[in-house]
């Protein structure tokens, strides 16, 4: 930027919470997906793609009216017919409506798919919270056996190992379905009765509405009334108890350490059984990596046949802050060459020379609007770049130029009509 820009505050910015994902980021978004890509397509999971905007009743009724997200989380407005549209606040309504409306369940079971792309929610934003964010993530529809819940956890397992991540903790539980559920309800509101006082105000309305909820909120007046309140493990009916049994049993024969969180309920209506939930060590407050859980009940709910189905989803942005902070060697991709001239010949030359290496699939970068050579040298080795090509008059004239390696100091000559054969770019 020109010195005299500097001062300026800009005249627009991006909207609160949101953010730009600069060149310097994407390509580890871009390593992101090529990575989960990869261990999608391992597993069979196909690509699925649903629309950013959908009808607003799909997650009030999906997510669930008493919860953080459709209380004060969603971005609904009235389009221009006066039709209320929501900004996708997560990724597992949408696909189940779009496996519903397409008849996808007609495909032989079970069917897996895998999507990524930008979420919307107007939290307050802070580190590792945004209003847009990140996610990918998989859902499998029209298998209940605990198999399948082992095996998606030990997806993501594998594919957070190949992105060299330690330090994570997965955390398990099991929260019942629509038949155990209700005694398990029941007991909380009991125990809770006489400390409804000293709840937070969200606390006091899940208290009457959502009473699960209580166990995961965050205030600490909350955190020490909710000690020694009524596990839901203990309240498991037969089948929902074996199937917690035998997918922990899958866990410890997988090799996956984890720890059984009863308080882990997760912040959406529609989960039944199986909840989890990834943590790192290397992320502050926000440290929830990638969630999921079961949902047998969700396509049934949204007028599909009864399907039994489970999902994860992970932020992008916080995997992206780890990689980060982990100084991981995740390749950014840097040119082979920069190709620094001085002079409108020498410039124009340059286009000519980077194009034919481009040309033969090697990544050249030029110098531009006859910036000092320092400068041109000082983007070159910001850029990363193998080698410069030093270009002025006088090369121009004996047709022989500069060439300098930024990584060992090395340099030589080389004729120009012979650069594309220059050994250093091949390397
Ligand atoms: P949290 O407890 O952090 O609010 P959540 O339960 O609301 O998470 P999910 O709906 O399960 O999150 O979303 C899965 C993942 O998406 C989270 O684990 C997190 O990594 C990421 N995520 C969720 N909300 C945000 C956000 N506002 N900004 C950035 N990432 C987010
Ligand atoms: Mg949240």
């Amino acid at each position: 930027m020109p010195e005299n820009q500097k001062e300026k505050s800009p005249s627009f910015q991006a909207p609160k919470g949101m953010h730009d994902i600069l060149p310097e980021s994407w390509p580890l978004f871009e390593k992101l997906y090529k990575a989960s890509k990869e261990i999608a397509d391992f597993y069979n999971f196909s690509r699925i793609e649903t629309p950013i905007l959908e009808n607003v009743d799909l997650f009030v009724r999906g997510i669930g009216e008493a919860t953080d997200i459709v209380e004060k989380e969603m971005y609904t407005f009235p389009d221009r017919a006066d039709r209320s549209i929501t900004l996708r606040p997560e990724g597992t309504a949408p696909v189940v409506r779009s496996y519903i409306e397409n008849h996808l369940y007609n495909l032989p079971s079970p069917q897996k798919f895998f999507y990524s792309g930008p979420m919307f929610r107007y939290e307050r934003p802070q580190k590792g919270r945004f209003r847009q964010f990140y996610q990918i993530g998989v859902e499998a529809f029209g298998a209940a056996e605990p198999k399948l819940d082992a095996e998606i956890i030990s997806m993501l397992k594998l594919f957070l190992e190949r992105l060299q991540l330690r330090e994570l903790k997965f955390e398990v539980n099991s929260i019942g379905c629509e038949k155990c559920r209700p005694d398990y309800k029941k007991a909380l509101v009991s125990f809770f009765s006489g400390k409804v006082a000293g709840l937070c105000p969200d606390c006091n309305r899940r208290y009457s509405n959502n009473p699960l909820r209580i166990l995961d909120c965050k205030n600490s007046a909350c955190a020490e009334l909710r000690k020694g309140s009524p596990k839901i493990t203990d309240y498991l009916c037969g089948e929902c108890k074996s199937h917690f049994e035998e997918f922990l049993s899958l866990l410890n024969s997988l090799n996956i350490s984890y720890i059984i969180n009863s308080d882990m309920v997760r912040g959406l209506d529609y989960y039944t059984r199986t909840t989890f939930e990834i943590t790192s060590g290397h992320l502050g407050a926000q440290k929830t990596v990638a969630a999921g859980g079961r949902y047998d009940r969700l396509v049934e709910e949204f007028g599909g046949p009864a399907t039994p189905a489970i999902g994860f989803a992970i932020g992008m942005e916080r995997l992206v802050e780890i990689l980060k902070a982990l100084n991981s060697d995740f390749c950014i991709s840097a040119p082979k060459v920069f190709i620094a001239t001085i002079g409108k010949d020498a410039s124009d030359q340059g286009l000519l020379i980077a194009e034919k290496l481009r040309s033969k699939g090697i990544q050249a970068e030029l110098g531009y609007d006859n910036a000092s050579l320092k400068s041109q040298l000082r983007r070159a080795d910001k850029l990363g770049a193998s080698y410069v090509f030093i270009i002025g008059d006088d090369e121009l004239k004996s047709g022989m130029i500069k060439w300098k390696n930024l990584k060992d100091s090395s340099q030589g000559e080389i004729g120009i009509a012979a650069i594309s054969e220059f050994e250093g770019l091949y390397r």
